[in-house]
């Protein structure tokens, strides 16, 4: 199936200048969510993964559904006071400003393998936050995957030495 085809382009959203993918047209569509997460699934079945992590907001959609399908458990990363109980935070840069994500502190254990999931890599900024987190707790970050890499934003030059999936490229 054309994956592409199902991801819709929003211009000026949410800024001036941004052409938005808009992914809820593609998850919207059970054959084209299906065979997203079913893609997903295929490349990570053989690597031992103990945890799913999704960011906020969007990893939260095909990282649970990829986690059902692998029969493990689901981790959220999450902006700044929105997860209950003890949490650790990583600051990162922003091209303009600056950002956090959270987890729970008692969410990782040592040797833990991950696989993180989002709908897109731009710059990895969040994908390296959320990495960075999983680490900090001893976990094994063993794959990343992505519905979307915007290729010309170089975000995989970031993640030299990780295992990197993406179903539909961009330049
Ligand atoms: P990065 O941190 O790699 O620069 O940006 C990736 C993050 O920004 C992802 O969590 C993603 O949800 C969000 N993002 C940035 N641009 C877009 C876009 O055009 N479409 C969607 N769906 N998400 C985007």
């Amino acid at each position: 199936m054309d994956l592409k085809s199902k991801i819709r382009e929003i211009e000026d959203f949410p800024v001036k200048g941004v052409s938005f993918k808009d992914i809820t047209t593609l998850t919207r569509d059970k054959e084209a969510f299906h065979e997203t997460i079913s893609m997903m699934i295929e490349d990570l079945k053989d690597k031992e993964i103990d945890y799913v992590v999704g960011p906020e907001a969007r990893g939260f959609l095909f990282g649970a559904a990829v986690a059902y399908g692998l029969g493990v458990g689901f981790i959220p990363v999450r902006k700044p006071g929105k997860l209950p109980g003890e949490t650790t935070k990583y600051d990162y840069d922003l091209e303009y400003g600056s950002a956090a994500l959270e987890i729970q502190t008692e969410a990782i254990k040592k040797g833990d393998r991950v696989a993180i999931i989002d709908d897109l890599l731009a710059t990895a900024g969040t994908v390296l936050a959320a990495t960075k987190l999983i680490e900090s707790f001893g976990g094994e970050v063993v794959a990343l995957e992505f519905v979307i890499e915007l290729v010309d934003l170089k975000g995989r030059d970031k993640l030299k030495g990780y295992h990197v999936n993406s179903l539909v490229k961009y330049d």
